[in-house]
């Protein structure tokens, strides 16, 4: 039998979001009002009929996480985390800081290896040992999961279903991770570029310019009309498989021409 976990729809209220007007400058959030949905009907999950976007940052904590949480939250943006285990033992206040933020965090191994390289028992470890100490630093235990360099395998994809983890591969990147890409003006435009409705952003909390880019892709997308919500949030209502990958929609998958090889423990 699947085991199977599910991101619960709202049952008791929905959120109504007026947008802005075209070319208003008041961010989304500030007009929310909340209205209770019919009784015993279901809530429509928010991104359903919201224009959403979810940006994900990974490899960290690092020494950009706190800058990171203050643009995000002047914009009134959540975001999420796919956090290495050996960088939240080395930064348990930034972890803690992320999730007191309203962010999400998802584990991206302890230590940044190939996992196609390793046996099914060190792929048990590292994606094992960083659910234990998440948990343990934060309280929460992730539900998401990012392989480094979206290299996965069978062996993979069972350890992962095995820890009831949902893959969270990203339908568009930045490609932050090309050292010739790192300039803020390129990352911006790459950023607003890749952009689009339940979007999932792979981008690199380490790379100093991506967290530089993002007072400009924040304030710009808002303007559009884009919720800047966790991976969680834009998947509400669905019904994850441990194991697979998400989200399944007309996003589509990572082109398959997308390399997010780098070395290991960087990007
Ligand atoms: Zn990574």
């Amino acid at each position: 039998m699947l085991l199977r976990h599910t991101i619960p729809a709202l049952t008791a209220c929905a959120t109504l979001v007026l947008l802005p007007a075209a070319g208003a400058q008041a961010a989304p959030m500030d007009t929310k009002v909340t209205v209770k949905a019919a009784p015993g009907k279901k809530a429509v999950p928010f991104c359903e009929t919201h224009k959403c976007i979810a940006l994900t940052f990974d490899d960290g904590p690092s020494d950009n996480t706190t800058k990171l949480l203050a643009t995000l939250k002047k914009y009134k943006a959540k975001a999420t985390f796919f956090v290495m285990g050996s960088r939240v033992k080395k930064h348990p206040v930034l972890t803690k800081n992320i999730v007191k933020g309203g962010h999400e965090l998802g584990n991206h191994t302890w230590s940044h290896p190939w996992l196609t390289d390793l046996t099914p028992a060190e792929i048990y470890k590292e994606i094992n040992e960083t659910q234990k100490l998440i948990k343990k630093t934060t309280g929460k235990t992730p539900t998401l999961f990012r392989a480094p360099g979206g290299l996965t395998d069978d062996d993979v994809n069972a350890v992962v279903a095995k820890l009831k983890l949902a893959q969270i591969p990203g339908t568009v990147a930045t490609k932050d991770y090309v050292k010739d890409y790192r300039d803020v003006a390129f990352l911006t435009t790459a950023a607003l570029e890749a952009a689009g409705k339940n979007a999932v952003v792979l981008m690199h909390e380490t790379v100093k310019e991506t967290v530089d880019s993002m007072p400009k892709v924040l304030s710009t997308l808002a303007k559009e009309g884009y919720y800047f919500v966790t991976v969680s949030k834009l998947l509400e209502g669905q019904t994850l498989v441990p194991g697979e990958s998400y989200p399944k929609n007309e996003t589509g998958e990572l082109d398959d021409d997308d390399d997010f090889s780098g070395p290991a423990g960087e990007v």
